[in-house]
């Protein structure tokens, strides 16, 4: 059971989710209900769906990705285990570093919070060279502050979205 925060007034935070196997849309469809249903959470938008090309290990499927807000009572350590549980109901295997997977969610950001522990580091550490984060962070939440870093929108007119594309068919770049 995932340990709850009490007393503790709702947090703005941002998720990322990615999927690049096993109906990469389905995977990241149910991710958004499996985020909307968690306890002392209420899921306040999701972005569009984007294709992206895989980063670093590339012989793999292209991902799909979006970025969900939502406003949680959970502490940050409560909602990375709620996510992680999240991952392993989705069957998600850790094999090795950027290999493909069923269902990543991953904290970008918690408030204004920065944290920096055992296993969980917020904002993500890799979020700003990231184009299939930032943008659907930027689509549904341009002013949002990335601690540390600056706005979304800022930060997503700055990256590389090179064969980026927008589920709806629409080209990002
Ligand atoms: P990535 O998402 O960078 O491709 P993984 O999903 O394989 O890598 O890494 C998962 C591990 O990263 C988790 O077990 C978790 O402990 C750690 N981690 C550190 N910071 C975060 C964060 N902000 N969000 C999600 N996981 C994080
Ligand atoms: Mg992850």
């Amino acid at each position: 059971m995932t340990p709850l925060s009490e007393n503790h007034s709702p947090i703005t935070a941002f998720i990322a989710l990615g999927s690049n196997l096993e109906d990469p849309v389905a995977q990241v469809r149910a991710g958004l209900g499996a985020l909307a249903a968690l306890p002392q959470t209420r899921l306040i938008a999701a972005s569009s769906l984007y294709r992206n090309p895989p980063a670093g290990y590339r012989d793999q499927p292209d991902f799909v990705n979006a970025v969900a807000q939502i406003e949680t009572r959970l502490a940050p350590r409560a909602l990375l285990d709620a996510l992680l549980a999240i991952e392993r109901a989705h069957g998600r295997l850790r094999d090795f570093p950027n290999a493909p997977r069923t269902l990543d969610l991953d904290i970008l950001i918690y408030g204004e919070q920065a944290v920096c522990e055992n296993g969980l580091t917020i904002p993500h550490p890799r979020m700003l060279e990231r184009a299939f984060v930032l943008v659907p962070l930027a689509e549904i939440a341009p002013a949002a502050v990335v601690p540390g870093a600056g706005t979304a929108a800022r930060l997503a007119a700055k990256v590389d979205a090179t064969g980026m594309v927008k589920l709806s068919g629409e080209r990002v770049t």
